[in-house]
């Protein structure tokens, strides 16, 4: 998209342990270099390095956020982390939505709103991630639940500096497979649409992520569809050297 920075987005899942800072201080230093005026980047560890990650990567253009967030501030929630947290650890984003929270945590696109909402409460740039299921593809359903997806789990505040919309298949995710540079040319410009007609020139200059099995071999392909403005890509963010290939494909 015209005059729009594209972000390469990392997500480490429920991967790293304190060894793999190794990796990320690659990435960091890898990134440190002219072409990050022009691209940004971005890894999102596990929360147990959050911290450590932010302060390895300070001198680095590299920015550091998290994976979920809870949609209260503080409070009696065993487990979770809240947006205030990220924050507090230097953390700039936070993706919301994810499948693998919607499936394995059953969130739903209220939920997932309310997150977003919690995120831009905290200072944090909501990073909401929509995307059919295999079976929704196969059944022609897949710009019927863009459309719902979006109008549910994007609130109503939703700026081109606040939130980063990924489209990611379910079933592109972690399988290798991914769509067909026309159908992602397709779901992004059905996005951009969408996005514009509700929100305007911030729904125009808005960052759409692509993402589902990025890899280095891919990356030029799929970077250069149309409305793609960044990746978010998790197995292939965990090494370094996969990491820096897709950035440098920009
Ligand atoms: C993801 O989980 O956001 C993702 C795109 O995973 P992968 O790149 O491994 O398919």
């Amino acid at each position: 998209t015209p005059d729009v920075k594209p972000l390469v987005a990392g997500n480490w899942k429920m991967n790293g342990l304190r060894n793999s800072l190794d990796e990320l201080k690659a990435m960091s230093e890898g990134v440190h270099d002219a072409l990050s005026e022009k691209v940004d980047t971005l890894i999102c560890p596990p929360a147990t390095l959050l911290y450590v990650a932010t302060a390895l990567a300070t001198d680095s253009p590299l920015m550091i956020g998290a994976q979920d967030c809870h949609t209260k501030q503080s409070g009696a929630h065993t487990g979770d982390i809240s947006a205030e947290m990220i924050a507090d650890c230097f953390g700039t984003h936070v993706i919301v939505g994810h499948s693998e929270r919607r499936t394995d945590h059953e969130e739903t696109d209220e939920l997932v709103s309310e997150k977003a909402a919690a995120a831009w409460s905290a200072g944090l740039v909501a990073i909401i991630c929509i995307g059919e299921t295999e079976a929704q593809r196969k059944a022609g359903e897949t710009l019927d639940v863009l459309k719902r997806q979006l109008a549910g789990s994007v609130p109503d505040d939703a700026t081109a500096e606040n939130t980063v919309i990924a489209y990611e298949p379910v079933w592109a995710i972690g399988t290798g497979l991914t769509p067909t540079a026309a159908d992602v040319a397709e779901a992004h410009a059905f996005m951009r649409n969408e996005l514009t007609a509700r929100f305007g020139k911030e729904g125009a200059g808005m960052r759409l992520l692509y993402g589902g099995s990025v890899k280095p071999g891919n990356a030029r392909e799929l970077m250069g569809v149309a409305n793609v403005d960044g990746a978010l890509i998790g197995g292939a963010s965990l090494k370094a050297a996969d990491f820096l290939a897709i950035y440098k494909a920009y």
